[in-house]
């Protein structure tokens, strides 16, 4: 069933109620296998690495979310990223943005590298350095937007035009967003994936992610590789997950209402140097932004002045805990230059932006004036004598 609204599809969508009892949470399906009643006699449900009714209702209602065809449960978002690069083949080419999650790059350039799957890295906010880059071999281009760390914007509807005049797919990570607040499928984008470690899970308590695909050719192609390599997620976090997107409409618009005020209080502060926030009307393609999102997002990095040290800021929070992953209820900051963003070589690193002075704040639903003060006085505090 398809609502009108995202608000009560968060909630009411996919499969919402247990057919059999009416129970209102689906139930957790902790079985292996199902018995058959005879033979050839092609059951709903056979074993659970192929199906399991608790993940099922999870991935009909990221389908649902996100505008596509159908959705699969991945163990982590890493496995769901792997199960997409296996639609490819050796000899192939696939065009990633720089600024990409540094996961994304590492399993291409260490992992299917090996297996002749080759990657280029491309300025996808540059349109004509793209065309020029597909060439007879790349297949498919993948994007974030808003990009990690810097927050980068991709125009979405240019994107996919683009890459669809090649022939070629349209992929984007969408974590960052989620698809209460942008879709890529509804500017033409063929595949999503998801860390639903983040958002989607939003209470730091578990481990998944997804494939939305927008087409049922590509859903075939995605089920029958899902089976085949067994990343799946299991029923319990499944289950864990179905509660979390429940939340997630009042979650994000915490989340992106306390973001919105703490970029404003940054820009303000003397430590700080640079604020990159897409909710800004000054950033960088803010309207495209706006065109293809709801709102900045609960994403906000800033880069400290020299005369502040970093090392020193992150030991002086005490609200704020120094972490990686983001998207929970609590407030994360972390050093992308050492964390997230540690396994892209040096040099390449600094040219993309992510400078030693930058902190990546991933923005909680704590309140408002107690965030403030522990940014405040931790910056305070790491002013260099
Ligand atoms: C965390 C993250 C991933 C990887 O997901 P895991 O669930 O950690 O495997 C991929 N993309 C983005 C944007 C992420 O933030």
């Amino acid at each position: 069933m398809n609502y009108r609204n995202i608000v009560t599809a968060l909630i009411h969508g996919g499969v919402s109620s247990d057919p059999l009892t009416k129970a209102v949470n689906v139930p957790v399906y902790l079985t292996s296998t199902f018995g058959q009643s005879g033979l050839r006699t092609a059951p709903q449900w056979e074993y659970s690495r192929t199906g399991n009714p608790t993940r099922a209702a999870l991935e009909s209602l990221l389908a649902e979310l996100e505008h596509g065809d159908r959705a699969f449960a991945f163990a982590s978002g890493m496995a769901a990223i792997t199960a997409v690069l296996m639609l490819f083949k050796s000899g192939d080419r696939i065009l990633i943005s720089k600024n990409v999650y540094g996961g994304t790059f590492r399993v291409l350039d260490k992992v299917f590298n090996a297996f002749g799957l080759q990657y280029a890295i491309v300025d996808t906010q540059d349109e004509q350095e793209l065309n020029k880059a597909i060439t007879k071999e790349v297949k498919a281009v993948f994007i974030e937007t808003p990009a990690n760390p810097l927050l980068t914007v991709t125009d979405l509807k240019a994107i996919a035009d683009l890459v669809h005049r090649h022939g070629i797919l349209a992929i984007a990570d969408n974590t960052f967003m989620t698809p209460y607040l942008q879709r890529p499928i509804d500017f033409g984008f063929d595949l999503v994936v998801h860390s639903a470690t983040k958002y989607l899970g939003g209470h730091s308590d578990l481990i998944a992610g997804a494939v939305i695909s927008a087409n049922q050719e590509l859903s075939e192609r995605l089920a029958f590789i899902q089976n085949s390599t067994g990343g799946v997620l299991d029923p319990f976090n499944s289950y864990l997950l179905i509660r979390s997107i429940k939340t997630l409409g009042v979650r994000m618009d915490r989340h992106t209402g306390n973001a919105k005020e703490l970029a404003s209080f940054l820009r303000t502060n003397p430590a700080v140097l640079k604020v990159y926030y897409p909710g800004f009307e000054d950033f960088p393609l803010h309207d495209v932004h706006m065109r293809q999102a709801k709102n900045g997002g609960a994403m906000i990095s800033f880069e400290l002045r020299p005369e502040y040290d970093i090392e020193s800021f992150f030991k002086n929070l005490k609200l704020i805990t120094l972490a990686e992953s983001l998207g929970g209820v609590e407030s994360l900051v972390c050093h992308p230059a050492s964390m997230t963003h540690a396994s892209i070589p040096n040099g390449l690193r600094e040219q993309l932006g992510i400078t030693e002075n930058l902190v990546r704040l991933s923005v909680g639903i704590e309140d408002l004036s107690d965030l403030k003060d522990d940014l405040t006085q931790a910056l305070q505090k790491s002013l260099k004598a």
